[in-house]
């Protein structure tokens, strides 16, 4: 039971498996594996969760390209992911593939409970689309970064399209205290409280069938498929057993939520809306760290040396940082 006993729950953000891994994939296994350590050296006993985001359009045109499946494109990736964190000594307990039939069959019912509470609707959206990030933006928001993706500088594609849509705005007051008090980097909680000070808008969580065909079916409705939120954000629930699992009270809320700052967005707004759907908790901390691509890391405080002492090799990612220097990493990773 919760409180009596000394467990705690980390997960870490699921890469998305349209490539190989790469070293932005790093940092954040070793903030949580850091992490990890620390807990268990003071009697916890911790369960890690990983996984691989395994859905999606751009894995869908990648596998096509290649002239197979995606289940095959994502299957073939998948042990390379895998190497990864055996090649950092890092050990997840759990470990979600979004494509398994178990997160699957759960998403589903996570789905059916959102709905039980008449949290989805179903609207017509217009708006802004980029490809590359498979991310909606209104015309408020598109606006502000003049219609090109601020990740892709692509041109914002409009669309048009019946879609089902999650009623966050519903949580807008719980969304605004979340971001306020439990996200680390502070500042960053500010940039999203800044962004839903309006209220939080609703957001699109399927797509048509026509658009999108490698997702998880929507239920009750063979038109639209799961889009990439709803899905890949419920693999820390799903890692879990959840909802079928009596257990995971044991373990959920998670302590503490390891992501890099271009899924902020979607953890801090959309998760917690699902949480509070599904009558869940809340993660007691989101720990944003910066990306650990060298080549977008320019510090405005004069830098941080994170992972140049990472290197990536052809047969994967080979870590060259000693502990210490991991513990390093854990003190300063959020500045930038
Ligand atoms: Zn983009």
């Amino acid at each position: 039971m919760r409180g009596m006993s000394k467990q705690l729950y980390i997960t870490t953000a699921i890469p998305y498996a349209n490539a190989r891994p790469h070293i932005g994939h790093v940092l954040v296994y070793l903030l949580a594996d850091a992490w990890r350590r620390h807990q268990e050296s003071l009697g916890f006993t911790v369960r890690f969760s990983a996984g691989l985001d395994e859905h999606g359009t751009k894995i869908e045109n990648k596998a096509t390209a290649e002239g197979t499946s995606p289940q095959e494109f994502v299957d073939k990736l998948a042990p390379e992911f895998k190497q990864m964190l055996e090649k950092l000594n890092v050990a997840p307990t759990d470990y979600v593939r979004t494509s398994d039939a178990a997160h699957v069959g759960r998403v589903q019912e996570i789905w059916a409970k959102l709905d039980a509470a008449g949290l989805i609707y179903k609207g017509t959206y217009e708006g802004w689309y980029c490809a590359g990030c498979e991310s909606f933006l209104t015309e408020t928001e598109a606006k502000a970064v003049n219609y090109e993706c601020a990740d892709h500088k692509t041109a914002l594609e409009k669309v048009a399209e019946d879609n089902y849509y999650l009623k966050v705005s519903q949580f807008s007051e719980e969304i605004k205290r979340f971001v306020s008090q439990n996200i680390v980097p502070v500042w960053r909680g500010k940039e999203i409280l800044e962004m839903v000070k309006n209220g939080a808008q609703d957001v699109s969580i399927s797509r048509p069938v026509e658009k999108l065909q490698w997702g998880i079916a929507v239920p009750n409705d063979p038109s639209q498929v799961m889009y990439v939120w709803v899905d890949a954000l419920s693999n820390y629930l799903t890692a879990l057993g959840y909802p079928d699992a009596e257990n995971y009270t044991d373990w959920w809320p998670a302590q503490v939520e390891v992501i890099g700052k271009d899924i902020l967005r979607f953890h801090a707004v959309i998760w917690p809306a699902i949480l509070l759907g599904l009558g869940l908790e809340l993660p007691k901390k989101l720990l944003v760290h910066i990306f650990s691509n060298k080549s977008t890391i320019t510090g405005r405080n004069g830098g941080v040396t994170t992972t140049t002492t990472t290197t990536t090799t052809t047969t994967g990612v080979r870590s060259g940082a000693s502990r210490a220097k991991i513990s390093k990493i854990w003190q300063r990773p959020f500045i930038i």
